[in-house]
């Protein structure tokens, strides 16, 4: 045997096949590559204003304090985090990142060949991380590129552990609505355990989308939910990797046996609680997205495309069999998206809505390649 294979044979069962997360491609990179320096980088739904300015003060003050372990238990931004929400801290668990979070509930619940349903066209880390405790996965088609709840029940067996409804979704940008989430959690038997992930939560709100469920607000009437958020979108702070879900004080006692210490680092803490305190960075970051997601729409539109209906901070949109050949295109022009076909959409891509300029030059960009295609 090579020492390759044999390799190969002590890897655990479930991570041997797994394929990693693929991250858009990084500004750095394309710059390396090309040479040019002016990219706009629309590939991974962050805030395109950055996190509120009163951020960098928080992190100058951090930077005197590196020796120090961080707040393992994270006290102040629960306190922050609970008033705001509503709920006790001891119901909220923080993460580094959400994809954390969403990794430690897998740990908690899946066991290997225990079953965790997920939907077509789904965020890719819920794959990733049932796999990687081996759990089966059962991926149910998708209705109109959105979580067709009906059918993720019927998929639910007796060794179904876990259901991961995206809301809204990523890539597709679509949602679940109130009536049908409520009618899903109503009818799940006790074994089961829901993960809403709520990771675009705050620019749902101002599309005057009025049957958007709140998850944090159906934790009493269904005490197997989890709910989790983040401080990678609206709030901008991507970088630092800060999430947190918030569930039963129950559920959260055990979150918090797997979770590792110190997962969330003292400047993604104390960013996140200047982050929260700046309500009017926020609402204005929300409204100028619903306003230039609106017109982006219109223009992807105004170019003969078809766009999926889409509720947070990006949109998919359909741009033919040669959606890599156009992905690529847009690269050397210094336009940076994402292509989706490991979502199991390979005629589309996912575009981060940006700022007026950006969605400016990336319409610029599509209409011109288009037509070169068009041409040749
Ligand atoms: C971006 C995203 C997350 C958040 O990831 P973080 O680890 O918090 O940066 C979670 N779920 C979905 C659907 C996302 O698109």
């Amino acid at each position: 045997m090579t020492a390759e294979s044999s390799l190969h044979q002590l890897v655990a069962n479930g991570v041997r096949d797994l394929r990693p997360y693929q991250p858009g491609k990084p500004v750095e990179e394309l710059e390396r590559e090309l040479g040019i320096s002016e990219i706009i980088k629309l590939a991974s739904n962050e805030n395109p204003r950055g996190a509120s300015p009163r951020v960098e003060n928080t992190l100058r003050d951090c930077a005197n304090d590196l020796a120090r372990y961080p707040d393992g238990s994270g006290f102040r931004l629960k306190t922050q985090l609970s008033a705001q929400l509503n709920v006790l801290p001891s119901q909220l668990t923080l993460g580094n990142g959400s994809n954390d979070v969403l990794d430690i509930i897998t740990r908690c619940f899946v066991e290997s060949r225990q079953g965790v349903v997920i939907s077509e066209h789904a965020f890719a880390v819920y794959g990733l991380a049932a796999k990687s405790v081996d759990a089966n996965l059962a991926i149910v088609p998708a209705i109109q590129f959105g979580h067709d709840l009906e059918a993720m029940r019927e998929a639910i067996n007796s060794d179904t552990r876990i259901v991961f409804i995206a809301n809204p979704n990523n890539p597709t940008g679509t949602y679940v609505s109130q009536g049908k989430v409520e009618a899903f959690l109503s009818d799940l038997p006790d074994h089961v355990i829901t993960v809403l992930d709520e990771a675009y939560f705050e620019y749902v709100r101002p599309f005057g989308v009025n049957d958007y469920p709140d998850g944090v607000a159906l934790l009493t009437r269904f005490p197997n939910l989890i709910v989790t958020r983040t401080f990678s979108k609206a709030y901008g702070l991507a970088a630092l990797r800060v999430g947190y879900a918030i569930a039963t004080p129950e559920i959260t006692e055990i979150l918090n046996r797997v979770r590792p210490p110190f997962n969330v680092n003292s400047m993604g803490l104390a960013a996140a609680e200047t982050a929260l305190s700046d309500s009017d960075f926020i609402s204005q970051c929300v409204t100028e997205n619903a306003e230039q997601l609106f017109q982006l729409n219109q223009a992807l539109v105004d170019l003969g495309l078809t766009t999926i209906p889409s509720v947070a901070n990006f949109i998919c949109v359909q741009v033919g069999s040669n959606a890599s050949k156009i992905y690529e295109l847009m690269l050397t022009e210094g336009v940076i998206v994402r292509p989706v076909g490991n979502y199991g959409l390979p005629e589309h891509l996912r575009i981060t809505v940006g700022l007026p300029s950006e969605n400016q030059k990336v319409i610029a960009t599509l209409r011109k390649i288009i037509s070169h295609l068009a041409e040749a």
